[in-house]
């Protein structure tokens, strides 16, 4: 996987427009260009975490950072973790191949009456409950997409019972669907240095490197207009010289 400055810039133009899930697949298209649309569609959203944050690496390096608030006395906290700090280990059956659709695993819960086959949700599961409204709309919306075979009492319920199903039942799918795919879960366990408060923060990669391709395609596009107008060159021409070069280039221009 190599993405170069140029093909970069090209998925950030096609992801200014689209919804958030959308563009993580357009990053990851870019990145494995020999793979199909429907193979990243389908990888579970651990697996695309997995893949967006090897991409990560790639382009600008292991370690990551941000700012926290305590959410206990509102301090600002510097927070630093590297790429492989927040990866998970992959499930068993899966070790060997990190881009190898999860979802054709089929999970089994029982709660309560009920046993619950279900699968893990995609990029194209979350793309198509997203204009479901309010978010337990997208949720119920989520699980029916999801669940492949659903028996209360040893009998077939999946008609009649989805809609109704209690909801210890469908936060026990949730809860054991993030379990069996804890890449697309990241949480960072925080310490507050003023007031001792103990927290999980919620870490995702999509939204943070998002941000970074956003900040780098606007930094980018200045240093082509610059060495552009300086001389004359085209911005393909540009966006072909290496991070090294153009910076040298840069500072001769700025003087
Ligand atoms: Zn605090």
């Amino acid at each position: 996987m190599s993405l170069g400055a140029s093909a970069l810039l090209a998925a950030w133009e096609d992801g200014t427009t689209q919804h958030p899930v959308q563009r993580g697949l357009t990053l990851l298209a870019a990145a494995w260009p020999e793979l199909p649309e429907a193979v990243l569609s389908q990888m579970s959203i651990g697996q695309r975490d997995a893949a967006l944050l090897t991409l990560r690496e790639q382009l600008f390096g292991p370690r990551l950072a941000g700012l926290a608030a305590c959410p206990d006395c509102r301090e600002q906290l510097d927070i630093a973790f590297q790429v492989d700090d927040i990866r998970a280990p992959l499930p068993p059956a899966d070790a060997a191949a990190e881009l190898t659709p999860l979802t054709h695993l089929v999970l089994h819960l029982a709660a309560g009456a009920y046993e619950v086959q279900y699968r893990l949700p995609t990029s194209a599961d979350l793309l198509a409950v997203a204009a479901a409204g309010d978010a337990a709309a997208a949720r119920q919306a989520l699980l029916r997409r999801c669940v492949l075979a659903l028996h209360q009492d040893g009998v077939d319920a999946a008609e009649t019972a989805l809609a109704d199903l209690p909801d210890f039942v469908a936060q026990a799918v949730a809860a054991q669907m993030e379990a069996a795919d804890p890449q697309g879960n990241v949480q960072l366990a925080l310490d507050c240095p003023a007031c001792g408060h103990h927290w999980l923060q919620a870490f995702d990669i999509l939204t943070y490197l998002w941000r970074e391709i956003d900040d780098w395609a606007q930094r980018t596009l200045h240093e082509v207009h610059l060495l552009a107008t300086a001389y004359g060159w085209s911005e393909q021409a540009i966006l072909a010289l290496s991070a090294r070069r153009r910076h040298i280039y840069l500072e001769m221009v700025q003087g």
